[in-house]
């Protein structure tokens, strides 16, 4: 059995501390109910206030403040992973495996960035943009270094000003959208006043960078590592000498556990209702993986579901306007940045789909079904569990992903040992 200390019961339990997760927990316990968050990072924050709060703006700096005041158990460092009875789910820490219990519970696993294969993508220095990002922040020196950032979405240019600022050179920031279509999509900005004033600190932080519409990058060069990139440019190739390939295709909601738990999943996205409840009874969802919004839209979101977890219904309805306005500005996001067609020949016979399993796309193209790949090639079941290639997958061949199977996440071999033992992992 699981001794005492590592069984925990809350009355409202969030997993997630990413804007939408602080934001829930926070008005969940202003109630004045046990509260717990969870989060697989060392700190709360999530993607975007990672690290420091006071670094990341007065809203930051805001929620910071009244998590650390609100009785809210913090749990980080610890990975949910497995749903072994309803009402109860376990997380891993780095060296002990805990229970936790809950009446109601918000699901707030935000969001994580779309790979797309092309040749030399598995090249060492060809990375995430968020990723990258992320290490910088974490003490990776960039100054000095070329980094080509490329891909599409707005995080593309919010990674290129963080990189500059910490002594990055940017040659160009690739994006596949066309112009017309951006064109489309800023004059749609001037529905939200707020995204207008971003956009312009934006660009005076990316002045004098090449910003390229129309273009995407083909192949990845390098000996040992990366050392230059092709790019397409309007039809035309270029090839840029670089250290870094800052490159993401836009996000994709992480929606593992809400399937684990047998939440509805509509178009990628978890479905809720007016007060972010999923078909599945007492179970909130807020955040990325209901729409991708950004920050505003998680913070709404999140505190929707925090009330309503609470049965504070009427506080909930009175952010019901600012979430609609919220809620445009993700479809927006949606339309605008939709992958082009010509993406999906970028990888050659030889080019890595699965970098778990080394699975090359001439593999794939003998099968039908994601679930045929998986069986004959093992694509999709190495340790991110098709995380990545999952989704590439989709867009390359347009499969369509399995069920979901738990741990949802890799855990050691103990902790699937003592699920094993008092419950039963395959319940
Ligand atoms: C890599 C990346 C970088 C980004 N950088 C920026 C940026 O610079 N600027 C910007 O405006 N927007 C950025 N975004 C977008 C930003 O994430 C969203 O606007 C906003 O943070 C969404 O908030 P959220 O609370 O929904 O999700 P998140 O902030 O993503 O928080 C979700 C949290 O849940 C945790 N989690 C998920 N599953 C589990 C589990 N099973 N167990 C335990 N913990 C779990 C995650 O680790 C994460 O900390 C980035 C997104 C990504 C994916």
């Amino acid at each position: 059995m699981m001794d005492k200390d590592s069984q925990r019961r809350f009355d409202v339990l969030v997993i997630g501390a990413g804007p939408a997760g602080i934001a829930a927990a926070v008005r969940a316990a202003e109630s004045g109910v046990r509260v717990g968050i969870v989060d697989d990072n060392a700190t709360c924050g999530g993607q975007v206030w990672r690290g420091a709060d006071d670094e990341h703006g007065p809203d930051a700096a805001t929620w910071g403040t009244r998590l650390r005041k609100a009785d809210v158990t913090q749990l980080f460092g610890m990975t949910v992973f497995h749903q072994p009875e309803t009402g109860v789910l376990l997380g891993e820490g780095t060296d002990d495996l805990c229970e936790l219990r809950y009446t109601s519970l918000v699901l707030a696993t935000g969001a994580r960035e779309r790979f797309l294969p092309f040749p030399g993508w598995t090249l060492p220095n060809v990375m995430g943009a968020g990723g990258l990002q992320a290490m910088v922040k974490s003490g990776l020196p960039v100054r000095g270094k070329r980094v080509v950032v490329a891909g599409t979405g707005p995080l593309l240019l919010a990674v290129a000003a963080y990189l500059r600022k910490q002594g990055a050179e940017i040659p160009v920031i690739c994006e596949q959208v066309s112009w017309s279509r951006l064109a489309r999509f800023s004059v749609a900005l001037l529905g939200h006043p707020g995204k207008i004033g971003q956009g312009l600190r934006l660009k005076k932080d990316l002045a004098g960078i090449l910003f390229v519409p129309n273009s995407w990058p083909m192949a990845a060069h390098g000996g040992q590592v990366l050392e230059s990139v092709t790019i397409s440019r309007s039809g035309k190739t270029e090839v840029v000498a670089c250290d870094y390939l800052a490159c993401g295709f836009h996000l994709l909601p992480n929606v593992e556990l809400q399937s684990l738990l047998g939440c509805q999943i509509g178009g990628g996205y978890v479905q809720v209702d007016d007060f972010q409840q999923t078909s599945v009874k007492g179970v909130f969802c807020a955040g990325e993986p209901t729409g991708i919004g950004g920050v505003e839209l998680a913070l709404v979101e999140g505190q929707i579901a925090g009330l309503a977890a609470v049965g504070a219904t009427k506080a909930a309805q009175k952010l019901f306007g600012e979430r609609r306005r919220a809620r445009r500005f993700a479809r927006l996001l949606d339309r605008a940045f939709r992958l082009r067609p010509e993406l999906r020949s970028l990888p050659s016979a030889e080019t890595i789909v699965c970098r778990c399993e080394d699975v090359p796309y001439s593999r794939l193209q003998e099968h039908r079904s994601w679930r045929a790949a998986k069986l004959q090639t093992r694509c999709g079941m190495g340790p991110c569990q098709g995380r990545i290639c999952g989704p590439a997958t989709q867009f390359l061949f347009q499969w369509n992903p399995d069920s979901v199977r738990p741990p949802v996440f890799p855990a050691h071999v103990e902790s699937l040992a003592t699920v094993v033992r008092n419950i039963g992992v395959s319940q």
